[in-house]
């Protein structure tokens, strides 16, 4: 096969779906000028050799590349310029060649879980409680700001952690933000969103039921075929609105799509698709 025009790269790699959903988009958009060449795969980067990669595929005609774990930082590194929502979220996921042979640098995650959630219910004037404080969550609060909650907690087992992405933020907004432990969040909320990796080893997170309003969405950003640890919790404590991260990984996909080709896909077919093949 001739070099892809577009990556995603990783390590490990063989599990990504990004290829798949990269694809089923491109067909969308069969015949169009702007996709004659749209030939995506995965790329499998050793650790310590994540920039030459990206240089040969540059070199050999890349257009654009997904980043994924553990090589999100070192993309922003890399990057000679960056989109706010990158600079914001300390991370790069989707990279594009500019003319002049240098990377854009994008964070496409936050609009992705964005585009998400507002499927299922608005943002603007609810109260959001995001647990974790990882790279995921603090990706996804700049874009969850843009939709103007009333207010957002961080809570994380690791507290100070969750403090300094606060003052961060805080710094740029008049939303009111703060950072608690978990055994310290206090009052309900109408978004509860797990970004942590909690779930991934299976364990629950130490939150109480009374945390969820009447109506109230818990969105976890891990998918899999089975309910998650998470998504069991809320359906326990009486939520009837629940969503995975499914969704979140097609809809940053379809905003990086658009970054390198200003074609926006259809997520609804894709999604469907993804969800009958996991
Ligand atoms: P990080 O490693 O950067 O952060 C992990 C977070 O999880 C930290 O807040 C950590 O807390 C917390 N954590 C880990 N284990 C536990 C536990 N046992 N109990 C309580 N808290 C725990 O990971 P990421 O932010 O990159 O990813 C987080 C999750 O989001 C992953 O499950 C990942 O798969 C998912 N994700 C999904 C995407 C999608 O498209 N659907 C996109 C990106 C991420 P502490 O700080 O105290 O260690």
């Amino acid at each position: 096969m001739n070099q892809p025009t577009y990556l995603v790269i990783g390590n490990p790699i063989a599990h990504s779906k990004s290829p798949q959903i990269h694809a089923a988009f491109a067909a969308q958009f069969a015949g169009r000028a702007e996709v004659a060449d749209f030939a995506y795969d995965r790329l499998l980067a050793p650790i310590d050799a994540f920039a030459a990669a990206v240089a040969q595929f540059a070199e050999n005609g890349g257009k654009g590349a997904n980043v994924t774990v553990p090589f999100k930082e070192e993309a922003f590194r890399l990057s000679v310029a960056r989109t706010d929502r990158a600079e914001a979220a300390g991370a790069v996921n989707t990279l594009k060649l500019l003319p002049d042979g240098g990377l854009l640098g994008d964070n496409t995650d936050g609009a992705g879980l964005v585009a998400d959630v507002l499927r299922h219910i608005e943002v603007r004037g609810r109260r959001i409680l995001l647990l974790g404080a990882g790279g995921a969550a603090r990706g996804v609060i700049l874009p969850l700001l843009a939709q103007a909650p009333q207010s957002l907690i961080l809570a994380n087992r690791t507290v100070a952690k969750a403090e300094q992405l606060i003052a961060h933020f805080q710094a740029a907004t008049t939303i009111p933000l703060a950072a608690c432990e978990y055994a310290a969040i206090e009052g309900e909320f109408d978004l509860v969103i797990n970004a942590t990796s909690a779930s991934l080893g299976g364990e629950r997170l130490p939150i109480a039921n009374s945390i969820f309003a009447p109506n109230a969405l818990a969105y976890d950003m891990m998918y899999g075929k089975d309910e998650t640890p998470f998504l069991a919790q809320a359906r326990e404590a009486g939520v009837s609105l629940r969503v995975d991260g499914l969704g979140m990984l097609v809809g940053q996909a379809a905003e990086a799509f658009e970054v390198w080709t200003g074609l926006r896909p259809d997520v609804e077919p894709v999604l469907a698709m993804m969800r009958a093949q996991l």
